[in-house]
């Protein structure tokens, strides 16, 4: 594994976890990825699926650990305060992200962590945890990882990354809007990407309205934008990530399908996959 690239799903869904029978091959968990390189340890964004992931890293020897946010909204981040790391005081966790808001990213845990809606505060917990807001600059470095960010089309906003590490490059651009123009961020962001993770929340028909209400300034996209900025972009393998919770596992099965006649190279995430590059 030295050297290479490592990535693993263990929360796919967007907006609101869906348990259930219906959803067991893709998964019920809502957005969290791991990235290794080398023994960097990166995770992205802190949905439900992030609290398996936490069970896992308990297993090996505590190290440092960095979460990148895309943003902050509850899908995102419901999983960080049953990060079992964070109740572990030889732990180091860097929380990564932009607040958005008037005050910190500091501010906006302790907030997330605060009475009535969690029995402890950010204070008590006994790992060392730290805060990267990033700034204007369109990039950053984590050991031998450099990380560029883009600005992705959502209500309040969201942060797309790409990972690059020995020549390999990995793009996390969930919860994005796609607009009648390709987004040139997004298209320069994901350019010849090994891997580009693609919000395919809806079907062109259910954005649009032609199934049940128009989804248009929700703030999500369709695999059909995916391919187009897939294609667009030059980029090697499509994941369709952050499915609706309405979509069961076979209605994924069929998006996979479609998306694959136009794109040959894309797959619908699960949790448990695992790509190396
Ligand atoms: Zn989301
Ligand atoms: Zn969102």
């Amino acid at each position: 594994m030295f050297g290479k690239m490592y990535i693993r799903f263990w929360g796919v869904r967007g907006s609101i976890a869906t348990p259930g029978k219906g959803t067991v091959k893709y998964g019920g968990n809502t957005a969290c990825i791991e990235v290794r390189c080398g023994d960097e340890i990166l995770i992205l964004d802190a949905g439900t699926g992030i609290r398996e992931l936490g069970n896992t890293l308990l297993k090996e020897k505590p190290r440092h650990i960095n979460i990148l946010f895309s943003h902050f909204h509850y899908d995102h981040i419901e999983g960080f305060p049953f990060f079992s790391p964070i109740f572990n005081k030889d732990y180091s966790i860097t929380l990564i992200g932009k607040s958005k808001l008037d005050g910190t990213l500091e501010q906006l845990f302790a907030t997330q962590l605060m009475f009535p809606y969690f029995p402890l505060t950010l204070q008590e917990l006994a790992a060392d945890i730290g805060f990267h807001e990033v700034n204007k600059k369109s990039s950053f470095r984590v050991g031998n990882i450099t990380i560029k960010f883009g600005h992705l089309r959502h209500p309040g906003g969201c942060l797309g990354y790409r990972i690059e590490y020995r020549g390999k490059s990995f793009v996390y651009a969930t919860d994005t809007e796609h607009s009648d123009q390709i987004d040139v961020s997004l298209l320069n962001l994901s350019s010849r990407a090994d891997v580009l993770v693609y919000d395919c929340n809806y079907t062109d028909e259910e954005y649009a309205g032609r199934v049940g209400a128009p989804k248009v300034g929700w703030g999500h996209s369709t695999w059909l934008q995916g391919v187009k900025i897939a294609k667009a972009a030059k980029v090697k393998k499509l994941i369709l990530f952050h499915h609706d919770p309405s979509h069961d596992d076979g209605f994924i099965d069929r998006l996979e399908s479609q998306t694959q006649k136009r794109f040959r190279e894309s797959y619908a995430a699960f949790e448990g996959m695992e790509i190396t590059l």
